[in-house]
């Protein structure tokens, strides 16, 4: 989708500081974190939520499912923060808090903000 900030940043046309891609996905950091570890995984194709893409290609979303927890779980330990230990979770709709219009996971993990949107 051509107006979409997730897209570009899936094809590099807006920066983001990249922990883990291939060629399906892609994991970057938060630009706003919400916690001492605040990660946002997208997959390439653009889903608006998680219900779409469970819909649309179950194949996709099985893969970035699994692939969202190994990242989940090396992130936070590979940070020295609490082995293994993290949230998983999608904003799905306006009013519980989805902002971008592209489906991603959020992951979070060691100290998060107390007041955290997410
Ligand atoms: P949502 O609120 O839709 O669940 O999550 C969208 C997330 O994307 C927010 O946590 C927000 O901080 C993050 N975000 C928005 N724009 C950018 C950007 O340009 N770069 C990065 N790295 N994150 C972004
Ligand atoms: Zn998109």
């Amino acid at each position: 989708m051509t107006d979409c900030l997730f897209c570009k940043i899936a094809k590099g046309e807006i920066p983001s500081d990249i922990v883990y891609q291939d060629e399906k996905m892609i994991v970057f950091k938060d630009i706003n974190p919400q916690a001492e570890v605040h990660l946002v995984g997208i997959p390439r194709e653009h889903y608006i939520n998680i219900v779409e893409l469970t819909h649309e290609n179950i194949t996709l979303a099985q893969y970035f499912l699994s692939k969202m927890a190994e990242v989940g779980s090396k992130m936070s330990g590979g940070n020295g923060i609490d082995n293994g230990q993290f949230k998983l979770l999608f904003n799905t709709g306006e009013k519980i808090g989805q902002s971008v219009f592209h489906v991603h996971a959020h992951i979070l993990a060691g100290k998060i903000n107390e007041d955290a949107r997410v």
